[in-house]
């Protein structure tokens, strides 16, 4: 019987992750259904409960129903207890199960695709909203040099550190905005939404250099964040990589099998 599985939001109709996890399952031969499935504002856990009833074996989860997944998990993995966040969820008999492969993804996609190690780099990350948090954890166990955490409201980046902080011997501080003027990073990581609203983060461009690594989460669209990093010299990537690295993640959680991804990549890429 054919195994089901989805990914839940509100909006979801501009949702990739069919296209990657249905590219996925053909290329590993896996028996699977993956489709998209709009959940109401008020009404996740019920929808979850609904699918669980239909013998749905896991879903994915995107905007605004991170953290509602993570309350309804039953059983969390370590890393989406660090993230407080869940976006992929198994059903295990009456167990429902909680991950977070964000941090995987963004992880994998900068070590393995753009072959460039996270240890011993000056890192930044701007954002301290769902994505920073889940892809905060996974950084610090990279072991870079220095991770400094950025925000618009700075108390939420403090609010990140606080919980980190005991639990690394990395240097990982917080900076406002405005004190980033003199600092430069080997990685600068926008984990912001402001892609999504056309809109220019107030960053110094003398934190990125020739050899600095721009790494927008957003894909699909060149944000002024990576106008700006590229104008000064920066190597940019957006967050494609990112999107299919956590599905491969997701998709290796359920069936056991790692899907390839750069084929995947270029197959997204080409349509969009
Ligand atoms: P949240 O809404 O949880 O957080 C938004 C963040 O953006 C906050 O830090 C917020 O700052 C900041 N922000 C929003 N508007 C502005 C602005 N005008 N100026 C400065 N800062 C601003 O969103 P998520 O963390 O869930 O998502 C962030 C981005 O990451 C999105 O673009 C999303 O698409 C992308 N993403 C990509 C993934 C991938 O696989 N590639 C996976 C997950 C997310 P403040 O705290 O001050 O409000």
């Amino acid at each position: 019987m054919t195994d089901k599985y989805a990914v839940i939001g509100n909006p979801i109709e501009h949702s990739k992750s069919p296209l990657i996890h249905q590219a996925f399952a053909k290329q590993t031969e896996q028996d699977l259904s993956y489709e998209k499935i709009l959940a109401p504002l008020d009404g996740f856990a019920e929808k979850i409960l609904e699918l669980i009833a239909l013998g749905y074996k896991g879903v994915n989860i995107t905007v605004p129903f991170k953290l509602q997944a993570f309350q309804l998990a039953t059983k969390l993995s370590a890393r989406a207890q660090h993230a407080g966040a869940v976006n992929t969820l198994s059903f295990n008999g009456v167990d429902i199960v909680g991950d977070n492969t964000d941090g995987a993804g963004l992880v994998r996609d900068i070590e393995h695709n753009l072959q460039i190690n996270i240890a011993g780099k000056r890192v930044l990350l701007i954002g301290a909203g769902g994505a920073a948090e889940g892809v905060l954890h996974p950084l610090l166990a990279c072991k870079p040099a220095q991770l400094v955490i950025t925000n618009r409201t700075l108390a939420k980046a403090a609010a990140m550190l606080s919980k980190v902080k005991a639990q690394t011997d990395t240097s990982v501080c917080v900076c406002g905005l405005d004190d980033l003027q003199g600092q430069q990073f080997d990685i600068v990581i926008n984990a912001t939404s402001t892609g999504l609203s056309d809109s220019a983060l107030p960053l110094p461009p003398t934190i990125f250099s020739q050899d600095s690594l721009a790494y927008d989460m957003m894909y699909g669209r060149e944000t002024p964040f990576m106008r700006l990093a590229r104008s000064h010299g920066a190597q940019v990537v957006d967050g494609l990589g990112m999107l299919v690295e956590q599905a491969a993640e997701a998709f290796y959680g359920w069936r056991g099998v790692r899907p390839m991804t750069p084929a995947v990549m270029l197959t997204i890429k080409e349509s969009t």
